[in-house]
């Protein structure tokens, strides 16, 4: 039995299932995140999340296919790629695997130290320009990531401690394409928690890493997650009523509020603000200060999203 004390509910195994599936249909429906004659570009990270989601997604007959960003972060990397292929296999679906470190010019955790930009907002804003750029390369117009609502809220309550309006008004389980050279990117596992997802994986023998990227230990996302637990644990349903409320009642008023002019970067075209857009600007960086050594290795785990899109390092 699982009991679920949000819900104030006990499940036996095949109705867990069924509820969780049907919870990811859910979402798909209220934020027309996509229907089932579009082909979906699942972002895989080898982790629970991920791999739980693109396996609802087969289940109930969505088109999809995986992709992952190969970020050369040593015997971690190693075995999140594994883990995203062996899943794939055994299904018969199709993975993209695509390694950072070709596209930026050295692994990202060598980035900091001819950047001193730190490795997550590197990696970050990598993440979020290769997917979109792969997303148009292999014809999807939809990218779909594995954040569960414990991801969600603890984002959102990142983004309320600073008040980060911007921010605020981009946090969706469904942001849109407002331009021809951006993919949608939605959140289907928006409403189930980190346990359920667990859970989820576990009953459906998902064979996924469980160690975090070494390079999360200390992230300031972690320690609001835990703030948020601990409230859970004496107030069932807290995360969930945080994140619901804030999407329902205070997010379309930042929405107004937020207007940007998207232009084409000058140098490889995807969507920017600028002339010139922020992955590029890296990329230079990294080649101008490391004279370009080349590339390397990589594996990866589901970063916090705050719906900053390709062109956005703030
Ligand atoms: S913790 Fe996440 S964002 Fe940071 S380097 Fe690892 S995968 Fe990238």
């Amino acid at each position: 039995m699982l009991e679920l004390r949000r819900h104030n509910a006990a499940f036996c195994s095949p109705h867990f299932v069924e509820f969780f599936r049907r919870q990811v249909t859910e979402a798909i429906h209220a934020y027309r995140m996509f229907t089932r004659d579009e082909p979906i570009l699942v972002a895989v990270s080898g982790g629970k999340d991920s791999l739980a989601l693109w396996d609802v997604l087969i289940e109930e007959g969505y088109r999809t296919a995986g992709l992952y960003l190969d970020l050369g972060i040593f015997d971690y990397s190693q075995e999140s790629k594994a883990r995203c292929e062996a899943f794939a296999a055994a299904r018969g679906e199709k993975l993209y695997v695509e390694r950072v470190a070709d596209a930026v010019g050295a692994p990202i955790h060598e980035v900091q130290k001819v950047t001193r930009r730190p490795t997550c907002s590197a990696c970050g804003l990598s993440k979020r320009y290769l997917l979109n750029r792969a997303a148009l390369e292999h014809g999807y117009g939809v990218v779909a990531t594995g954040h569960n609502l414990d991801d969600e809220a603890a984002t959102l309550f990142g983004s309320v401690m600073h008040w980060q309006t911007e921010a605020l008004a981009r946090q969706s389980p469904a942001l849109g394409a407002t331009h021809a050279k951006l993919a949608r990117r939605v959140k289907p596992l928006y409403r189930l928690s980190e346990l359920e997802t667990a859970g989820y994986a576990f009953l459906r023998k998902i064979d996924y890493i469980v160690d975090e990227c070494p390079f999360a230990r200390g992230a300031t996302s972690l320690a609001h997650k835990e703030v948020l637990n601990r409230l859970e644990e004496v107030s069932p349903g807290a995360k969930h009523n945080f994140l619901f409320g804030f999407l329902d009642k205070a997010r379309p008023v930042f929405e107004r509020a937020a207007d940007v002019t998207l232009h084409e970067c000058r140098v490889c075209g995807q969507v920017t603000t600028g002339e010139l857009c922020a992955f590029c600007k890296l990329a230079d960086q990294v080649k101008r200060r490391a004279g370009a050594k080349g590339a390397a290795p990589a594996g990866d785990h589901v970063a916090p999203d705050d719906g900053r899109r390709p062109w956005q390092t703030q």
